[in-house]
């Protein structure tokens, strides 16, 4: 059988997705709906079109966002860098959309990655079956794990879905030792007010294996993809944190005896 998945986007040289110099994969689909998402046109699950802007002569024509790809094109995709890997302690990084959404595929370019002696790291949401995390996710030498909100109504009002499942799964990654890094976008006045952010760090306390806290201040980056998606932008307006914002909630991780970098 070839095993193929649908994937939207290739970075190559990305330098923030994990150490050394990577190549970052965005598989395509998310079961979330987060308002800040950087990647709308990451979330449907099926390949679309997406208009371009019309202006410089391209009115009318598309775009698509979403491919086919089995995991022996990918590879060779993959490996083609592999002398920056080599160089600079990199690998491969699968992000999203959510990679988990797609955990066959998922799970075939972690074993080939592995067999070929590739760095892998896996940027998550975390919302995904309890067997997913412990069937494809622990593969991972490295997971970047988003920690959002701690309180379920807000989590699920900002995000779609609660945060039970996605808690849960970050403490039975934890008991499978993998390195993990967590990833916590900045939102300011949604989750950045001392308390939620005491919450976290305390949460994050308790695990045996986080590396490392990143924290990603939102930027308003986004706005062109959802108008060109015809999606609601609902941070639109929203400004980013400034930097004294970011080391006061750096410093409540600190406090708490986690390792803090700024913009991951
Ligand atoms: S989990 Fe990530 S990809 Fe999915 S909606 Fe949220 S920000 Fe976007």
């Amino acid at each position: 059988m070839t095993m193929d998945g649908i994937v939207f986007k290739i970075k190559k040289y990305a330098l923030h997705d994990g150490p050394g110099i990577r190549t970052t994969v965005f598989f395509k689909g998310c079961p979330l709906r987060c308002w800040w998402c950087h990647n709308p046109e990451g979330q449907r699950f099926e390949p679309e079109h997406i208009p371009f802007k019309a202006t410089a002569g391209l009115a009318g024509r598309t775009e698509i966002a979403g491919r086919r790809w089995t995991v022996a094109a990918l590879m060779s995709e993959i490996e083609k860098d592999r002398i920056f890997y080599d160089e600079s302690g990199g690998g491969a990084t699968f992000s999203g959309g959510e990679p988990l959404a797609q955990p066959e595929f998922l799970g075939a370019m972690l074993d080939e990655c592995r067999r070929r002696e590739i760095h892998t790291a896996v940027d998550t949401s975390g919302y995904a079956p309890p067997e997913v995390i412990r069937a494809v996710l622990a593969k991972a030498d490295l997971v970047l794990y988003d920690l959002k909100l701690m309180d379920d109504e807000s989590h699920r009002r900002y995000t779609g879905v609660g945060n039970r499942r996605i808690l849960e799964n970050l403490q039975i990654l934890d008991g499978l030792a993998p390195e993990i890094v967590l990833r916590i976008p900045l939102m300011p006045g949604i989750n950045d007010d001392a308390e939620q952010v005491e919450r976290m760090a305390q949460f994050a306390r308790g695990l045996n294996h986080v590396r490392q806290v990143d924290l990603l201040p939102f930027h308003a980056i986004a706005d062109g993809k959802y108008q060109r998606l015809k999606m609601e932008n609902r941070m639109a307006g929203v400004k980013s944190p400034t930097r004294q914002d970011c080391e006061k909630v750096g410093a409540q991780f600190a406090a708490a005896g986690l390792a803090v970098s700024y913009g991951g």
